[in-house]
């Protein structure tokens, strides 16, 4: 939980969610509805639903909660048994409804839409060359660009050669799901930057951003969608094709979300995300484990580290020694009560009215922590006002030390793909020392995990992930930034760009 603003957010935010569904003979609306319910921890900015009824595309796109954007006669009004979801908090483009998602555009022979989580670092260049060449954009945001350039390739390429020739022209991160009339297709960009995965419904098939949203239709996760590959429903449920458009040596996974964005029972890269948050914390207690009297998470982020960091602490001494008979560990606690219903953000205007946002959030008990050594386990620190905060509510509550661990490694840069992190003014990190950040926080110690353990727990080789955020060096050709790999963006106008293989 972190200090945004005027605002009080929870740490970094994913900007969106995707969803696309095929259905045999049923209406697809309400299964996106519950899909996008399923997604909602990924945008809370708008919601919107397009679906095709085999003549006609149907559209309702509001700003707000999933609850809140659709009402009974919306979904009824959107007919067809095909079509695609989106919910949004904003990432490139500005904070209005004409960036609210799907998006969607006729053009001569037929109608787009669609759903983008990711973000574009070329959009303005490619943006730049389709306005010479007399297209007219509605918003100033990226999906718009990739749905520019897409309707243009249509009209002179089948679907396969043109979705090819776009991802040949845009470079960055996309996860897509897109309508073109009545067919849903789903594209991940060729280094599979952010998650999309395909499920079988019993009368159809589902593609999301994370696997929840098909257990919520009751379907099977079937796989996850392959870095650079599109994956094209057939229109009546039946199955779906699939194409590896472009392939490249190394992924460039989002290690976050394995960390904090996605839900942790969604399934990842074949991994379910609480069984890897838990491995991230047995990890954390190997690295950086202290003996304190409790053990206890900051709710509901660091609940899945903590419990796997305590039951490592159970195993083995902080020295790394088996525990003996009659040693039980560090006592697992929930020592921290979250006050459900303040809202995600509200309004603080004053820093001395900030401070108090962590009090309304949570409430330490004082049994748990007074008079004893205590450990507060999270997933992240972005800015660090609200870790400093925590420290303070639970040494106010008598707890003798307070120790901060955390499950992943100090972030010391920007996100330029689609996740809202923070500017490196402030992040903490960027330019302070782990010893200077535990004496701001004011905890007896602070440690956090090594990026090693994360690629170690997901799983995976530093080569096949995006660490962006806590190295510095990215997998895009991103302005002004460096790079971790041999990268360059698409010369955009040239006739070097893919077109016809
Ligand atoms: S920079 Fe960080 S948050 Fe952004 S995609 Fe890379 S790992 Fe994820």
């Amino acid at each position: 939980m972190e200090s945004r603003g005027d605002q009080v957010a929870e740490g970094p935010r994913e900007k969106c969610g995707v969803v696309g569904v095929t259905l045999e003979d049923r209406a697809a609306a309400r299964p996106l509805y519950y899909a996008l319910y399923a997604l909602q921890h990924r945008g809370q900015e708008s919601a919107g639903i397009v679906t095709h009824d085999g003549f006609q595309q149907h559209s309702h796109v509001e700003r707000g909660l999933v609850g809140d954007a659709f009402e009974e006669g919306d979904l009824e009004s959107l007919t067809g048994s095909t079509g695609i979801g989106h919910v949004r908090y904003p990432t490139a483009g500005s904070l209005d409804e004409s960036c609210a998602q799907p998006f969607s555009v006729s053009f001569k022979s037929g109608s787009l839409g669609l759903s983008h989580n990711g973000n574009l670092v070329n959009a303005a260049e490619v943006r730049e060359e389709l306005a010479e060449l007399g297209h007219a954009f509605t918003s100033d945001g990226d999906t718009e660009v990739i749905a520019h350039d897409l309707a243009r390739n249509l009209l002179e390429e089948d679907l396969v050669r043109a979705v090819k020739h776009t991802m040949g022209r845009i470079h960055g991160s996309y996860s897509l799901t897109i309508m073109d009339d009545d067919t849903v297709l789903g594209v991940r960009d060729p280094k599979g930057n952010r998650p999309l995965c395909i499920g079988k419904l019993e009368d159809g098939y589902v593609l999301a951003s994370e696997s929840a949203a098909i257990d919520t239709l009751d379907g099977e996760l079937v796989r996850d969608v392959r870095p650079g590959e599109l994956v094209v429903l057939n229109p009546d449920g039946t199955g779906f094709d699939s194409y590896d458009l472009i392939e490249e040596e190394n992924s460039a996974h989002c290690f976050f979300e394995h960390v904090y964005f996605a839900r942790p029972d969604s399934v990842i890269d074949d991994e379910l995300v609480y069984e890897v948050r838990r491995n991230l914390g047995r990890k954390l207690w190997e690295e950086a484990g202290v003996e304190t009297d409790v053990v206890m998470p900051v709710p509901d982020s660091g609940r899945a580290f903590a419990s796997g960091y305590a039951d490592a602490a159970g195993e083995t001494t902080a020295d790394g020694e088996p525990r003996g008979q009659d040693d039980d560990g560090v006592e697992f606690a929930e020592g921290l009560m979250k006050n459900r219903y303040v809202g995600r953000t509200f309004i603080m205007p004053t820093q001395d009215e900030r401070e108090r946002a962590v009090r309304l959030k949570l409430n330490p008990i004082k049994s748990t922590v007074e008079g004893k050594s205590v450990t507060i386990i999270d997933d992240s620190i972005v800015r660090g006002t609200t870790s400093n905060q925590l420290v303070k509510l639970v040494k106010d509550a008598g707890a003798e030390e307070v120790h901060m661990r955390i499950g992943a490694p100090q972030i010391i840069a920007p996100c330029y793909f689609g996740i809202d992190m923070a500017t490196r003014e402030e992040l903490i990190a960027a330019d302070k020392t782990t010893e200077e950040i535990r004496q701001h926080i004011d905890a007896d110690s602070l440690s956090y995990l090594s990026i090693d353990a994360v690629a170690d727990a997901l799983d995976s080789s530093r080569a096949d992930l995006c660490l962006g955020c806590v190295t510095g060096e990215y997998p895009f050709d991103v302005d002004g930034e460096a790079t971790d790999r041999d990268v360059q963006r698409p010369v955009v106008g040239s006739d070097a760009t893919p077109a016809d293989d």
